[in-house]
């Protein structure tokens, strides 16, 4: 992930995305910039945080005025900790799930997280995207797959030639659990340390993107762990629960036409 700057915000890019996805745009928002004051400082964009409607109601302008998006063209999710993915063509909130899919241009999908990860999927040829939150129960109720599997039946995509896109989220140092919730993940992306249970969610969707036929060489994690790095990302955990929210925006690019090279 590379930060950059758009009209006073900061935000997290993936460059990769220029040469095997140039129809897609993902943005990882971060803190500064913003109107809210602590301890949602400053860019809080979450709805259900505890700060005032009119500080999130502003940073969200701000960010949408800086990326060109309307408002009209925001879908939000409730985010439930489930597994659902709604089929979207138009901006609005949607209750009671966790993800989207869209063929539609110039939509913008925003996940909401403080320490879940997001997660984008996009397969070039079809021009399919989906976008999703996923905290630990999501990826343990097989949220991937469900999103992979909505991609590959309403728009008939070949996971093998699409990318994903795993956005910051808490680390599997910093991600202590119940030894319960460990022990329902693979060994591989737990273990105990320092008196606790830890898990790495990160490295377990990538692992769950694997086996739903998502090349490993296709995969672009931003590496970067919500707790660990205050100066960018608000973080539940760290901030004993009352914090703000990040944003992960995903947009088909509205000019996107020609064929784009497959991955
Ligand atoms: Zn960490």
């Amino acid at each position: 992930m590379e930060l950059i700057t758009r009209s006073g915000l900061t935000l997290g890019t993936f460059p990769a995305l220029k040469a095997i996805a140039p129809g897609l745009d993902v943005f990882v928002t971060t803190r500064g910039g913003g109107t809210s004051l602590s301890p949602f400082d400053s860019l809080n964009l979450g709805g259900t945080s505890g700060d005032r409607p009119a500080n999130i109601d502003r940073n969200r302008r701000l960010l949408l005025e800086a990326l060109g998006i309307a408002p009209r063209a925001l879908a939000r999710a409730g985010q439930i900790h489930g597994t659902e993915i709604a089929v979207v063509t138009k901006g609005g909130r949607y209750p009671g799930i966790d993800g989207f899919a869209t063929e539609k241009r110039g939509l913008a999908l925003a996940i909401s997280t403080a320490d879940c990860h997001s997660v984008v999927i996009y397969s070039p040829p079809e021009r399919a995207l989906a976008a999703m939150h996923v905290g630990r129960r999501g990826a343990e109720g097989g949220i991937i797959g469900r999103a992979v599997g909505v991609l590959r039946e309403r728009f008939r995509i070949d996971p093998r030639y699409a990318i994903a896109i795993v956005g910051p989220g808490i680390c599997g140092r910093c991600y202590s659990v119940s030894r319960e919730d460990a022990l329902r993940f693979p060994k591989e992306v737990r273990r105990y340390d320092r008196g606790r249970w830890r898990l790495d969610l990160s490295a377990f969707i990538i692992r769950d993107l694997a086996a739903h036929g998502i090349r490993r060489r296709n995969v672009f994690s931003s590496r970067l762990c919500t707790a660990c790095t205050p100066s960018l990302f608000f973080s539940h955990r760290r901030d004993g629960g009352v914090t703000g929210r990040n944003w992960t925006l995903a947009v088909i690019r509205p000019d996107s036409r020609a064929a784009e090279r497959c991955v």
